[in-house]
């Protein structure tokens, strides 16, 4: 069966976009610890992160290290942070976080409530800093 990230790659699922290439996508964590909070993950279905093969892992930190920049950007932080935990999603993928202190990045944090305006705003503001 298809993981919730496939869905969402098909169209299946919908998603608050961030940015799209061939290989890989990033859209909003519906669950997040920052406002932006964005995953990035393969196109191709692959559960650990590890397991990925060498070419499109570099190309996913490359693609990344875009979306952090444009995440920056749009949202007043120190730094992206970057995580990668898999304990839920078996399909690989990236945590990109704004921070401004180590708690800012705690899985065990409360999550926070957006509207689907408001996220439809943030992705609008990311993609527009790509
Ligand atoms: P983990 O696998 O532990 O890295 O956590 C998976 C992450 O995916 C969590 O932060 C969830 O909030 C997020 N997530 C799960 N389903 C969706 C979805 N449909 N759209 C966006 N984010 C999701």
């Amino acid at each position: 069966m298809s993981t919730i990230f496939t869905k969402i790659v098909k169209g299946e699922i919908p998603c608050y976009k961030i940015a799209e290439d061939d290989n890989y996508l990033a859209f909003l964590d519906i669950n997040p610890l920052a406002q932006g909070h964005t995953l990035v993950i393969p196109k191709k279905e692959v559960d650990y992160i590890f397991d990925v093969d060498d070419q499109l892992l570099g190309g996913m930190m490359i693609f990344s290290k875009r979306v952090a920049l444009a995440i920056e950007k749009a949202v007043p932080c120190k730094r992206v942070g970057i995580a990668v935990l898999g304990l839920e999603v078996p399909h690989a993928h990236i945590h990109l976080i704004p921070i401004n202190n180590l708690g800012d990045i705690n899985f065990s944090n409360p999550k926070l409530k957006f509207s689907s305006q408001e996220f439809a705003e943030t992705a609008r503001i990311i993609s527009a800093n790509l």
